[in-house]
């Protein structure tokens, strides 16, 4: 991939700091889709979930780098340039079989 932005090289491997969006099962709360933050391993939820928390995320701590979480699907997104990466090989292996609206 030609494309990909300064902010992918800095990427390593995270450890998800939980089985499903962290605040989500805090709040019991649902979500579509998981993110995971390559940055420091936040997992949270996308905009078409109702509390938007990867988005937030990035709004609180400035990591650029999320990846495509439920299970792990080859991509990654960077926020700050608004570009798909291509993680194929790169992925976050699952801790463990994902909560669902609990
Ligand atoms: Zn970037
Ligand atoms: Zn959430
Ligand atoms: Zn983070």
């Amino acid at each position: 991939m030609a494309d990909e932005c300064d902010h992918a090289k800095g990427i390593r491997k995270a450890t998800p700091s939980a089985l499903g969006c962290e605040e989500c099962l805090k709040l019991g709360s649902m979500w579509v889709h998981l993110r995971l933050c390559r940055t420091c391993g936040h997992v949270g939820c996308c905009d078409s979930s109702p509390n938007h928390h990867a988005t937030k995320h990035f709004r609180k701590t400035g990591h650029p780098i999320i990846e495509g979480y439920d299970p792990p699907e080859g991509w990654g997104w960077c926020f700050v340039d608004e570009i798909t990466l291509d993680l194929t090989g790169r992925t976050t292996p699952q801790r463990g079989p994902i909560p669902r609206y609990v």
